[in-house]
């Protein structure tokens, strides 16, 4: 069978392989010759729906805050890039900022965290107990020792709409969606040749790019590759209160347990120990942490969630890298013609559009042109070398 050719596939069109897609396009690579396969075109199981669609400048890696920060620049300008037919996407961009609360043994890191935060622009503040109880009298301040708000450039979108907005102007532009799956990938030696698709149908190509989210270490393993990339469960708790406290920023506690304003309601979580966070991929919802430590942590903190009415919940996955939680990005040394974003973690939603610029420089330039990630590509996998990003949970 003569199988039908693209000079690029990527595989998975949620929010990574969207922005790819769109910044290909929007670079002037010829877009009849890419195409997006998408297993499952309502990205019912995929992270990016499921996921809380915040944006912060409070990472510790250069390159984490500054993919961020394109990030929240390109949602804020939203209707210079992704406006289809004078159709302005709303993607909810809701700037409440971020505060990260530290007790005496988080301050000396909380404040190093700012040194760095700010020596790049990110627009943060520490506000020691007093100045926290003025801004945010809500909040208990008892066994803190200071907070790091984000008072500029923070703050969260739908994830979902960004992610149709992305794809809808792809598509615009005029690259193909797919609707398959990728079942096996085909090789010469050390390259890709093209893949295998679940309707049987073939499709060769020049370069492969996974975007398969929390299913990137799967096709990777088709390609014969390993990548330190797992799906792991997180839990969103809902919960409606009858005193909401006004215009709540993200607020993540000593423990890690976070909490922030959805609309009317409100949405709460935090990521498991090592111990119980296992490879997994199904949507079980586990009430204990609601019960033993994320409630008990935001009544604490904010005195006004004692009273709460638990209203909802969600799971979805993260693509974890088990070596440092940061993004894999670029090619893989011995599959020269694949290349990866894969590994973003709890961040990747954020970082898509600049992810897709950088995966799209890469398609046509042969390297980074707008923001060096070097430092994020597979050789530190190789090298056991994990890049140290403290904000990440
Ligand atoms: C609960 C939760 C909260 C989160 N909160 C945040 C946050 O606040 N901020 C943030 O920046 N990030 C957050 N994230 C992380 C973020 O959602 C992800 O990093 C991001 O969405 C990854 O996007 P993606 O396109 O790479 O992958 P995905 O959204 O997982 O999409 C991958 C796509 O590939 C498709 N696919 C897979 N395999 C194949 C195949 N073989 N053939 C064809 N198609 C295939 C899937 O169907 C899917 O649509 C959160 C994640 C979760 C789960």
């Amino acid at each position: 069978m003569q199988s039908t050719r693209y000079d690029v596939i990527i595989v998975g069109g949620a929010a990574v392989g969207s922005a790819t897609a769109y910044f290909l396009a929007k670079l002037g690579f010829p877009v009849d010759r890419v195409a997006v396969i998408e297993r499952d075109p309502t990205y019912s199981e995929a992270a990016t729906p499921r996921s809380l669609g915040g944006i912060r400048q409070q990472f510790t890696t250069r390159e984490n805050m500054l993919m961020s920060r394109f990030g929240m620049e390109f949602v804020k300008s939203i209707g210079e890039h992704l406006t289809v037919d004078g159709d302005v996407p709303d993607v909810g961009w809701k700037e409440q900022g971020y505060l990260f609360l530290a007790s005496d043994k988080g301050l000396a890191s909380l404040k190093q965290n700012h040194v760095v935060q700010r020596s790049i622009g990110a627009q943060v503040e520490i506000l020691a107990p007093d100045a926290l109880k003025a801004k945010f009298p809500w909040i208990n301040v008892e066994g803190l020792a200071a907070g790091s708000f984000g008072f500029q450039g923070e703050g969260w979108v739908d994830p979902y709409a960004l992610l149709q907005a992305f794809r809808r102007k792809a598509r615009s532009l005029g690259v193909t969606y797919i609707e398959d799956e990728v079942v096996g990938v085909d090789k010469d030696g050390g390259k890709i040749t093209g893949v295998t698709l679940k309707s049987g149908k073939k499709l060769s190509c020049g370069t492969l790019i996974n975007t398969a989210g929390t299913r990137g270490h799967f096709l990777a393993k088709m390609a014969g590759v390993d990548i330190p990339v797992r799906p792991r469960k997180r839990i969103i708790y809902v919960f409606d209160c009858r005193e909401p406290p006004p215009r709540s920023p993200l607020v993540i506690d000593t423990n890690g347990v976070f909490v922030r304003p959805e609309g009317p309601s409100f949405v709460c979580g935090v990521s498991p120990t090592e111990d119980k966070d296992p490879d997994c991929l199904d949507f079980e919802i586990d009430y204990s942490f609601w019960e033993e430590l994320v409630w008990p942590t935001i009544a604490h903190r904010v005195p006004a969630f004692e009273a709460v009415k638990l209203v909802r919940a969600w799971a979805g996955h993260y693509d974890y890298n088990t070596l440092d939680q940061n993004v894999i990005l670029g090619r893989h040394p011995d599959c020269k013609n694949m290349l990866l974003a894969n590994g973003f973690s709890g961040h990747g939603l954020q970082q898509s559009p600049a992810a897709g610029r950088a995966l799209a420089e890469l398609v046509i330039h042969g390297g980074y042109r707008s923001l060096d990630l070097t430092r994020f590509s597979y050789e530190r996998v190789i090298k056991n070398d994990p890049i140290i990003e403290a904000n990440v949970w």
